[in-house]
């Protein structure tokens, strides 16, 4: 029997459950998912379980199940990649014919003082969870101060305003306008957005500092109640520490077949590798298909291709709050509630094709 041990059941472990299990996994392969969490998260919908918009229950999906699929829950610490071999924190190695790592993202705080120990984050679900307790625990005027305005920044402030009316919001961004990846007509529409909903945008703002209860905005105080992390991130540090060159968000870099250049066996996918594109669960399930792909030609003793057509992204869709939504989709900026619908939508298939 062939061991493939795929490590973290996100959006990329779990895109290549599906497409193996449960008609195309040859009869001499098992499956091993190793995930510290027992059930697959939906980590887009962090921003509104912090929020408190939406329960724990309605963002976890149950693992697929198949005679061949084994599920080790724990906590993986290092990769023995000479000894072929996986380290867990509180249970026997595992060892591997092929390994996939999908092991997610993690902020990154560009070495501003206090980011690490004084921030609340929401980049995985036991961190989000603590952050939901803390928000929602919040006297009224209490002030929230979230540091970075991209996609996750934004989707979090505006499900907060809505989630808790009382609370003063105060969105720090580096940009002159917020959401720098998307066009300036949508930063405009999301900024009114806000105006309208009382949260206030502090643009051209840097962090220089971030204490208890305090953070510093070009070196001068502001008082928060509770801050929270939505300004960067880099790939899980267990990838970091693996030898091998990386790009400068510590992610992978990779063969166009999706493995390591030194090392066939060994296949990174979603966040924790280095690709043209700004991560997202959409890439991490693309690449999830072609690594799927080229394991099953060398199952069957043939040559995988040479190398893959770019994948194909759909567009990017964020929430303002529940009635509003702003993206692009086929390159087209798209505002308003059909944004915000066809984001519920895509949210509501993917739970439909997964269980
Ligand atoms: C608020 C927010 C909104 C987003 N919105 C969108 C969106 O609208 N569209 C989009 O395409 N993308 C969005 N993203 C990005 C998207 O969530 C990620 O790109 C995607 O989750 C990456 O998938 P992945 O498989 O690489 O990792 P993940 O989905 O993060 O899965 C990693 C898995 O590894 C496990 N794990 C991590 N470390 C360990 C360990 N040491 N031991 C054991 N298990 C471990 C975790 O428990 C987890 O199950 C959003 C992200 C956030 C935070």
């Amino acid at each position: 029997m062939k061991n493939l041990v795929i490590l973290g059941g996100g959006y990329g472990g779990m895109k290549i459950l599906n497409e193996l299990l449960p008609n195309h996994l040859p009869e001499d392969v098992t499956i091993t998912l190793v995930d510290r969490v027992p059930y697959h998260c939906l980590k887009t919908e962090y921003y509104a379980l912090a929020a408190g918009t939406i329960s724990d229950k309605e963002i976890r999906v149950a693992f697929p199940e198949h005679p061949r699929l084994h599920m080790q829950y724990g906590e993986v610490t290092t990769i023995d990649t000479l000894g072929r071999k996986v380290i867990l924190k509180d249970a026997e190695p595992l060892t591997y014919d092929d390994l996939i790592i999908g092991l997610g993202c993690e902020d990154k705080y560009h070495q501003v003082p206090g980011a690490d120990e004084f921030t609340y984050s929401i980049q995985n679900i036991e961190k989000a969870r603590l952050t939901y307790s803390v928000l929602n625990n919040l006297g009224p005027g209490s002030v929230v101060g979230i540091v970075g305005a991209g996609l996750s920044g934004v989707e979090l402030a505006s499900e907060l305003s809505e989630s808790r009316e009382d609370l003063n919001i105060k969105l720090f961004d580096r940009g002159r306008h917020i959401l720098s990846a998307f066009p300036e007509r949508l930063s405009k529409y999301v900024e009114n957005w806000f105006v309208r909903n009382n949260v206030e945008i502090i643009n051209n703002s840097n962090i220089t500092k971030v204490e208890e209860k305090r953070l510093y905005n070009h070196d001068l105080p502001i008082e928060c109640d509770v801050i929270v992390w939505t300004a960067g991130i880099q790939a899980n540090k267990i990838v970091r520490d693996m030898d091998g060159e990386k790009d400068r968000l510590g992610r992978m870099v990779i063969t166009p077949l999706h493995h390591l250049p030194n090392d066939e066996h060994i296949f990174i996918v979603g966040d924790c590798a280095s690709l043209p594109h700004a991560p997202s669960a959409q890439l991490a399930e693309g690449q999830a298909e072609q690594i799927v792909e080229v394991l099953m030609r060398r199952w069957k003793g043939e040559e995988p291709p040479a190398s893959f057509p770019q994948i194909k992204l759909k567009g990017i869709l964020g929430s303002l709050g529940k009635k509003h939504g702003f993206g692009m989709m086929a390159d087209r900026p798209i505002t308003g509630r059909v944004a915000r619908l066809l984001k519920s939508g895509i949210l509501w298939m993917y739970k439909w094709h997964n269980g």
